[in-house]
């Protein structure tokens, strides 16, 4: 039995690797690729946006009070805002990373 795909044309195989729409990475909820996940403890917090810059995934925002909120749908767990937080020079990162299977 011939499968569907054999009887394609280079017409009908669907565009790869091309960015249809620009913007459009708001829609990819890459929350999901996470292993650990930071937890953010305001104590030491200086409100610098040091993490918020740092953040490869843009998933930190800074709130109006001035402290980082996480949006995990996108935060893919790098552990970069844990060491690059500011005060972790210190030895007081603001971010401690905790296992994902913890919050299932
Ligand atoms: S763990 Fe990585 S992706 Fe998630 S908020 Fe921190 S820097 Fe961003
Ligand atoms: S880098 Fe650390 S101290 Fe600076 S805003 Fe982020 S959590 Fe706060």
């Amino acid at each position: 039995m011939t499968s569907k795909e054999k009887t394609w044309t280079w017409r009908d195989i669907p565009v790869g690797a091309v960015v249809e729409e620009p913007g459009n990475a708001s829609e990819y909820l890459t929350g999901g690729w996470r292993s650990e996940r930071p937890v953010f403890t305001p104590d030491h917090c200086v409100q610098c946006g040091l993490c918020y810059v740092y953040c490869p995934d843009a998933a930190i925002v800074m709130t109006r009070e001035g402290y980082p909120d996480i949006r995990l749908d996108y935060c893919k767990g790098c552990g970069i805002c844990a060491r690059e937080c500011f005060m972790s020079t210190f030895g007081l990162s603001c971010f401690e990373m905790v296992d994902e299977e913890e919050f299932r």
